[in-house]
Formats: C-alpha cells, sequence, structure tokens
C-alpha cells in the first residue's frame, strides 16, 4: 500500500495556528502591541475601524526591521527573542513563540512599513492569507506600522462568528488597558472610527490608572509595596468602600505581563476578609516582579496563564502586604463594630 501522510503546506498549517492564536480582532490587538513594545517603543498608536472587524493598525517608534526580517518576520517559528529552550526560562519580551505574525498573515490583509533608525530606506510588504504580494522599499519615518484589513476573509465561518461592534470593541479596549496598564514608561494614542479614545502620556504607574480609568480613580487607591526574595509587589488596591458589584477593574501583572489566576485573585480576596460587604468587589492593579526562571508562561497560546514555582509563598507574601496596607490606611478596625 502506498503510504498517505504528507506534510501540510505553510498556509495551511499557519492558518490552523491562527485558529489559536487569533480568536477575534482583539486577540490581533494584543499581539501587535506587544510586538511594538518588545521593540522598545516609547510611542504606539493603535487606529481601529469597526471595532476591528475592517482595521487594526498599530504604530510605534520602535527600532524597526531591516529588509530581511521584514520578510522572514511573516514566517512560523521565526523570532528575534528567542534561540535555545532554555531562553525560555530568562525572558524578558512578551513574545517568544514567534506565530502571531504568520497567523495574523494567513487569515488577513497585512501591510506593513518599517525602517531602522541607521537606515535611508525603510521596506514596505503587502500580504494577503499568506501570499506575499508585494515589498518595496520607501521612505519611512523609524519604526514599524502594522494594518490589518478584512480579518479572517478566508474564513467566512470565523468571520460570521464575531460578535456585535459593541462586544469586539469591548474586547480591544480590556487589551489595550491591560498592555498600557503594565507599561506607563510609553504614550500610547487609541483612536476608533477616527474619534480619540485614548491618549496617555508617560507618566508613574498610579497616574496611568488614574489616566486608564478616571480621575475619581486617585483617591481610591491604597499602595501596595513587598520587596522579598521570592517576589516583589508594587501596585494599589481599593479602600473597601469604593469595592464594585462586578470584578471590573482587577489586574495582575506578572513581569510586566497581564495574567488571569483564580488563586491570586483568592489571595487578594482573602487580605480584604471581614471588611467588604458580601460580593463586593475590591479594584486591584498589582505589579509582580518574580526571577523569570521561577515561572512557566509557556503553558498556553495567549500566554495569559502562567505557572509560579512557589505558588503557596506568593499566596502568602500578596495577602499579608494587602492586609497590610489596608491596616496603613486605616481601613481595618471600622467593620469591626459591624459585627
Ligand atoms: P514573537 O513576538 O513571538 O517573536 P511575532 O510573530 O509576533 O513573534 O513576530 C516575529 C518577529 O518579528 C519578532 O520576533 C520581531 O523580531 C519582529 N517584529 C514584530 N513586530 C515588530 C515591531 N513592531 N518592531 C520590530 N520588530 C518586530
Ligand atoms: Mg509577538
Amino acid at each position: 500500500m502506498s503510504s498517505i501522510i504528507q506534510l501540510l503546506p505553510d498556509h495551511v498549517a499557519n492558518q490552523i495556528a491562527a485558529g489559536e492564536v487569533v480568536q477575534r480582532p482583539a486577540s490581533v490587538v494584543k499581539e501587535l502591541l506587544e510586538n511594538a513594545v518588545d521593540a522598545n517603543a516609547t510611542d504606539i498608536k493603535l487606529i481601529i475601524k469597526d471595532a476591528g472587524k475592517s482595521l487594526v493598525q498599530v504604530i510605534d517608534n520602535g527600532k524597526g526591521m531591516n529588509v530581511t526580517d521584514a520578510r522572514l518576520c511573516f514566517e512560523r517559528h521565526a523570532t528575534s527573542k528567542i534561540r535555545h529552550a532554555e531562553d525560555l526560562f530568562s525572558l524578558h519580551t512578551k513574545g517568544f513563540r514567534g506565530e502571531a505574525l504568520a497567523s495574523i498573515a494567513a487569515i488577513a490583509h497585512v501591510e506593513m512599513k518599517t525602517k531602522q533608525d541607521q537606515e535611508e530606506l525603510g521596506t514596505q510588504i503587502v500580504i494577503e492569507g499568506s501570499k506575499f504580494v508585494s515589498q518595496e522599499s520607501a521612505v519611512l519615518p523609524k519604526g514599524t506600522s502594522f494594518a490589518v484589513k478584512n480579518l479572517f476573509f478566508n474564513i467566512p465561518a470565523r468571520r460570521n462568528f464575531l460578535k456585535s461592534d459593541t462586544v469586539e470593541y469591548r474586547h480591544i479596549i480590556d487589551e489595550f488597558q491591560r498592555v498600557a496598564l503594565a507599561h506607563p514608561n510609553i504614550h500610547f494614542t487609541f483612536y476608533h472610527n477616527g474619534s480619540e479614545m485614548y491618549n496617555l502620556p508617560i507618566s508613574t504607574s498610579r497616574q496611568r490608572v488614574v489616566n486608564v480609568f478616571s480621575g475619581k480613580t486617585n483617591e481610591k487607591l491604597v499602595p501596595v509595596q513587598e520587596d522579598t526574595e521570592i517576589v516583589t509587589v508594587e501596585g494599589f488596591v481599593s479602600k473597601p468602600e469604593f469595592a464594585k458589584k462586578n470584578r471590573g477593574e482587577q489586574f495582575f501583572f506578572v513581569n510586566d505581563r497581564f495574567i488571569k489566576s483564580g488563586y491570586l485573585h483568592h489571595a487578594v480576596m482573602a487580605a480584604y476578609d471581614g471588611i467588604l460587604k458580601d460580593g463586593a468587589q475590591p479594584s486591584y492593579f498589582l505589579y509582580l516582579s518574580v526571577p523569570p526562571n521561577s515561572i512557566d508562561i509557556n503553558i498556553h497560546p495567549t500566554k495569559t496563564e502562567i505557572k509560579f514555582d512557589d505558588e503557596s509563598a506568593l499566596y502568602a507574601i500578596l495577602r499579608a502586604s494587602i492586609k497590610h496596607s489596608l491596616g496603613q490606611f486605616n481601613v481595618a478596625p471600622v467593620l469591626d463594630f459591624e459585627r
């Protein structure tokens, strides 16, 4: 009998991988913003149209790419961020899988412009459904612009599966806020259908929280600060009287990366034990720094879940430091009366 197994062509493999990386326009926003951050940009513009369904564009003033890299960046497993498997345990970048751009280019129309500081001319590439349409050199500013149009143009089922503009826009805001909160040292602007939605100047992390949410946030925040061998905790939690009914403003960042953790959330709630009304949710913006070799980020393609070496120590430190902060601001005793 003849053999029947074949290697899939690249564009098919890319389209399959894209299913994991790109769920919706907000996934494109996340990947492009993170690439801009990794390129050491100090100024990042996000421009979207129709909740990202017709356009997601990110323009940065980062280090750009030379003509060879400009083409290579669209290959699967092409990355400048790691070289060896061990590098996964000393990561200082958001990216490392080298699959975002290949995935996005497989399922959308992409126009990229990029120029390095020292180069005279930059490179402009158009790629649609993994096919290179054009490549030219051009006079460009330093940095990189990715414009992603007509997402899922070649996967009608996925395109139809997208939710209303309101819902997709909300997902984009979530991703934007996560990156903006993690990087107060970067100027971010965000335009939707031609209107400026956010303009966040470089600032302290407290001011960034206030600029992202509202001026009223400032009085609600209590600073948290704890320095131990296994973790540094910084950031802010809200005074209990400002707790909300829903879990809107709750953010963990680990080494500048937004993550979700039910376990760490529980640690925060434990710190508020006895001082919150039933079901009330505090706001928190907590920045944890841990040695890169004490975490594993590579457990999910979107990298929003991570594995810690010593989760229970982290829990205890987090809980204690928040409790201490809340105590210092004299918010705890009030509720003893209610018991
Ligand atoms: P990863 O971020 O995991 O490396 P990507 O597919 O997102 O994979 O990007 C591939 C490569 O393209 C990156 O490693 C980087 O070298 C380059 N690149 C992507 N975006 C930018 C950018 N905005 N500025 C400079 N280089 C970029
Ligand atoms: Mg990337």
